[in-house]
């Protein structure tokens, strides 16, 4: 997929960082592995929101540093987590702990047209998801051939999450 080629150039993870009036924004792209440095967890006050979106892999070296990383937060720190990929919300419904004091807004959804193939991943926010029954939406049509798509993930498995977030 469109992933290899930031693993093949060694991208590492890139960090954005935005201070706004109502807290601080960040954006990771990339990859978190045994390279990546995590230190700016520890600089963070107040209120945070991190998109997700842009991390394409996390590996178990790098799940292990982000575990210390986000415990290792100063006590005043409200992580928000928005836009989770895939390979994020895989390690939530695996690791017990993996969200320490995180909480999660929204995440992506992968969906798949098995008409004309076309995969495409929607954002869901964890109150949508919670209000419609901790179900995946069914009304996500196509871009390209308007068919209804079907997600391209066990959703009892996949929103596990969602059920056991308290
Ligand atoms: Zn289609």
């Amino acid at each position: 997929m469109h992933y290899d080629r930031w693993d093949a150039m060694g991208a590492g993870l890139r960090v954005e960082r935005v201070d706004e009036p109502s807290g601080v924004l960040i954006r990771l792209h990339g990859v978190v592995d045994e390279n990546t440095d995590l230190s700016f967890f520890r600089a963070l006050h107040g209120s945070v929101q991190l998109h997700l979106r842009g991390l394409h892999r996390i590996n178990s070296y790098g799940v292990r540093s982000w575990m210390a990383a986000i415990s290792a937060m100063a006590p005043d720190v409200e992580l928000e987590l928005v836009e989770c990929p895939v390979p994020m919300v895989d390690q939530m419904n695996q690791l017990r702990g993996f969200l320490g004091r995180a909480r999660v807004r929204s995440f992506l959804g992968p969906y798949i047209c098995e008409r004309c193939g076309t995969e495409d991943e929607i954002v869901i926010r964890v109150d949508d998801c919670r209000r419609n029954g901790v179900r995946l939406p069914d009304d996500v049509t196509c871009p390209r051939c308007r068919k209804r798509m079907e997600p391209d993930v066990v959703e009892s498995l996949y929103l596990r999450f969602v059920r056991e977030m308290a």
